[in-house]
């Protein structure tokens, strides 16, 4: 039988359960890759993503080759031509069935059914698999029977089902039969680099993501839950791209982390209980947006914040994204986003906070602008980080807590590295006036002065906040 492997965010050979399917099942398999132009667009995906999956394809692509496997890669216009040529590839090249793993949003969703509907009526068979996160999503649910809406309980439900047999996983696909594949695509995916990321930081390939996640584990995750909140010391794992794109599976992840940790979820090692938390965060947010779909929809999570009235001022919103606001936190954190596509976590936090409060404005353009420029950009990571530094969100923060950027600064930072390392010109300043030069060094510094005045700033979201109450 032939088999075609439609990949989309699982680009691997371990723990990929639609292709170790399509092994057990089929003599000869292709895989196909498709990049629909519009949708990336308008999800706002970012260009140096695009060069990173690309990579992946062609590192994934000499895996795949060794096992008799082709990758077809193609750029599509939308969605809409998807079911089409699906059936007119997979009837050129006799296929019997597709196999895909889903993916979480409503339009990927619609395009899903579509394509199953198409297939039906080819006589084509299909199987889809979830491999996203460790539950099937939408089925861990409270004791009435609903979708969880906070953090903990999801967790604590999370860790009561969860048992080592969800971490089964398959890795050894076998050598096929030669498959001479008919192409009926087109146009090869085109990519012009347009970013200044040094992509020198994020290695393509299974074999690096994989030796990154050995990297953490063996150096880095017993002091996690101490290091992971300075972002000079780069206590975290990194990992956050392979995931997005799914050259690491969060099962894998997992797993390894067990492993050295006697395969206890909740003691021994903090580090490592910690870092399972926050892979636990992932999977909470890519639940949300299985069940509450208006997230999806530009709409808050919790609706009572619908009628907000936020501000809009393009120079302020111009400072922000170029890391001109006079603030050396967030003007640090928004220049490691410019040349590394990546943010800490604990600046992707205050940056946000600083935009939907200090300064006002809709969470929905920082979100936006975090997906233009992030290589690990996430809808549902990073609308459900948007949406809690907005509280607007799940277990949101009360909107009276607002972080103050420089405080942030001395807790996080209190030497200033992390913000010498972005902005060198800084470098003379001393441990105290690194969080905020004085205006009399300014111009000799270079350095613009604060856009907004934090104290009143701060009064004035609370008052927008409590009066929408
Ligand atoms: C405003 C905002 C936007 C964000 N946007 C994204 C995004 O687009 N893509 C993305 O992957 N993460 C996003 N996050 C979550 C988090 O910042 C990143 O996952 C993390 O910084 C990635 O670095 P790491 O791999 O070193 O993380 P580690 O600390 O090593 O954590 C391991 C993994 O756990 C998951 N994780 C960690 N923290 C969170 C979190 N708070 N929420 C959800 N998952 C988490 C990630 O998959 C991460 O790779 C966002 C957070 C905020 C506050």
């Amino acid at each position: 039988m032939n088999g075609l492997v439609w990949l989309r965010s699982d680009l691997r050979l371990d723990d990929n359960p639609a292709l170790s399917i399509a092994d057990n099942e089929c003599e000869k398999i292709v895989c196909l890759y498709l990049l629909s132009e519009e949708e990336w667009k308008t999800h706002n995906n970012a260009n140096v993503k695009l060069d990173f999956i690309t990579q992946n394809l062609s590192n994934l692509s000499k895996g795949l080759k060794k096992l008799n496997i082709p990758l077809i890669t193609a750029s599509i216009k939308n969605f809409d031509s998807i079911p089409n040529q699906i059936a007119e590839f997979s009837k050129s090249n006799n296929i019997s069935k597709c196999y895909w793993s889903n993916e979480f949003g409503i339009d990927e969703h619609e395009r899903d059914q579509k394509v199953q509907n198409m297939l039906e009526i080819s006589q084509i068979d299909y199987q889809f698999f979830d491999e996203q996160i460790v539950f099937k999503p939408g089925t861990l649910l409270t004791g009435q029977g609903k979708p969880f809406s906070v953090f903990t309980p999801f967790k604590k439900k999370w860790i009561e089902n969860f048992s080592i047999d969800h971490l089964e996983i398959e890795s050894d696909i076998t050598v096929k039969k030669n498959f001479n594949v008919i192409n009926t695509f087109n146009n090869e995916i085109s990519f012009v680099q347009d970013h200044d990321v040094d992509m020198s930081l994020w290695p393509a390939g299974e074999l690096a993501a994989k030796t990154r996640l050995e990297n953490f584990l063996n150096h880095k995750v017993s002091n996690y839950s101490k290091d992971r909140n300075d972002p000079i010391l780069d206590g975290t794992s990194r990992i956050s791209p392979y995931l997005a794109v799914g050259v690491i599976s969060n099962r894998r992840c997992i797993l390894e982390a067990l492993k050295l940790n006697n395969f206890e979820l909740q003691a021994g090692n903090k580090g490592i209980c910690k870092w399972i938390d926050e892979i636990i965060w992932r999977e909470f947010y890519k639940n949300i947006m299985h069940s509450f779909p208006r997230v999806s929809m530009n709409q808050p999570f919790n609706m009572s914040t619908k009628s907000i009235q936020w501000r809009y001022n393009e120079e302020e919103i111009k400072a922000w994204k170029d890391g001109k606001t006079g603030f050396p936190l967030i003007d640090a954190a928004m220049l490691q986003l410019k040349y590394e596509g990546w943010m800490h976590n604990r600046l992707r936090m205050v940056v946000a906070m600083f935009f939907t409060k200090n300064l006002l404005h809709d969470w929905r353009i920082g979100e936006a602008f975090f997906m233009e420029n992030l290589i690990d950009g996430d809808f549902a990571s990073n609308n459900g980080g948007w949406q809690w530094s907005a509280s607007t969100g799940t277990d949101a923060a009360p909107y009276f807590r607002i972080f103050n950027p420089v405080t942030q600064s001395q807790n996080f930072d209190s030497e200033g590295r992390f913000i010498k390392k972005y902005l060198p010109q800084l470098a003379s300043l001393n441990d105290r006036e690194i969080h905020l030069p004085s205006p009399e060094h300014l111009y000799e510094i270079n350095y613009p002065s604060q856009i907004v005045d934090l104290k009143s700033s701060r009064l004035r979201a609370i008052e927008v906040f409590k009066a929408n109450k």
